[in-house]
């Protein structure tokens, strides 16, 4: 079977290497010498300052939401993966929906000041399939507001929004370097911080909440990444650069192939991409049903995200139903881009669509 993801395993020696030198230091955790050298090297390659490395997406964005005391309720979007709602929950906060462009999958900004009631706190847009979001129109409403911005940049590694890194935009940027992800660590995050005291902050929440040997200052977590970790880190991110080819020549593959036949994202004109995921959306539910099915028949594992809407998951509060997000959501497919089964994917696709269509 073929899915949407594969891990992608850097050079073996090289990764040995760095686990000799964790051999003979004893040091695997505790912001140990590699995951320093992790940060450094991140922040000189994304163009970024203040970047911690943290245990995962979902805590990265849970520490965020304590690093900016935030309260009450927490505009976000539906159509992302769970986590991003998930995770303001766990921290008792409520998730507020506000439904997303049918063309970008992002936060609709003309829609996002309808939700803000007196209770709420911040925005938690997500730069879907590393499409950058509308961020001067989400800066200007957060401002007349007085609200907070965490972006969720999981997909947007290496992504430049008006010449700058994506990851610099919002009061903290939180992005995931899950196994799944374009630029990986195992199990792993970060957070770019653009306040100095508050990264200094967030340090001290990544560790318990403890400043010193002895000392407690604040509530905290463990949200540490290991030396095991960075170390992979370390060595994906000598070879992003030729991942990035790939995925880029399997997108404009794909985008040429199937322009004809399918609604495609259309992208930040703002931004770079990540050419991480490749989405199509198809006219109908059963168009989406029969693709998928033809797909799965041929051993290709599309996925249906970001599928349910968050807005129907049990934890959250019906206020408004999220109709775009749950349209996009019943009809998209997110297809392999890492491999050499683009030509048969595109080749599937077309041709259950053409039988489909007459
Ligand atoms: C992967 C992902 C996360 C969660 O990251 P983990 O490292 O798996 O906890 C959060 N948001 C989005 C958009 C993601 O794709």
């Amino acid at each position: 079977m073929v899915f949407v993801s594969k891990i992608y395993l850097p050079d073996k020696e090289k990764y040995k290497s760095y686990i000799d030198k964790i051999y003979e230091s004893g040091w695997v955790t505790n912001n140990g010498p590699l995951v320093q050298e992790l940060e450094k090297r991140l922040e000189e390659h994304l163009g970024v300052k203040n970047l911690l490395c943290v245990a995962n997406g979902t805590i990265a964005l849970q520490i965020a939401y304590m690093l900016l005391e935030l309260e009450g309720e927490v505009i976000t979007t539906p159509f992302t993966f769970v986590s991003t709602t998930g995770s303001i929950a766990a921290e008792k906060l409520t998730p507020v929906f506000s439904d997303i462009d049918a063309k970008s999958y992002n936060l609709d900004p003309a829609k996002i000041e309808s939700a803000v009631t007196g209770k709420t706190s911040a925005i938690v847009p997500c730069h879907v399939f590393g499409n950058a979001c509308e961020i001067d129109e989400i800066d200007e409403i957060a401002h007349k507001h007085n609200l907070k911005v965490i972006y969720d940049a999981s997909h947007a590694f290496g992504v430049t929004y008006k010449g700058k890194s994506i990851l610099s935009y919002g009061d903290v940027s939180a992005i995931s370097f899950h196994g799944t992800k374009f630029f990986h660590t195992v199990e792993g995050a970060a957070l770019v911080i653009k306040d100095d005291a508050l990264y200094e902050k967030a340090k001290v929440i990544r560790n318990y909440g403890s400043d010193a040997p002895d000392s407690v200052s604040m509530v905290g977590i463990n949200g540490k990444m290991n030396e095991l970790e960075a170390a992979m880190g370390l060595c994906v991110l000598d070879e992003v650069d030729t991942i990035l080819a790939q995925r880029r020549n399997s997108h404009e593959y794909y985008a040429e192939q199937l322009k004809d036949y399918i609604q495609m994202q259309s992208f930040n004109k703002d931004a770079s991409q990540s050419y991480s995921y490749f989405s199509i959306v198809l006219r109908s539910e059963e168009e989406m049903a029969a693709v998928r099915a033809a797909l799965i028949a041929q051993d290709i594992s599309p996925r249906q995200y970001f599928k349910p809407s968050l807005d129907t998951v049990p934890y959250v509060e019906e206020r408004q139903v999220m109709e775009v997000a749950r349209d996009i959501a019943s009809r998209i497919l997110v297809i392999p881009i890492h491999s050499d089964v683009e030509p048969t994917v595109a080749k599937i696709v077309i041709e259950t669509l053409q039988k489909m269509r007459g």
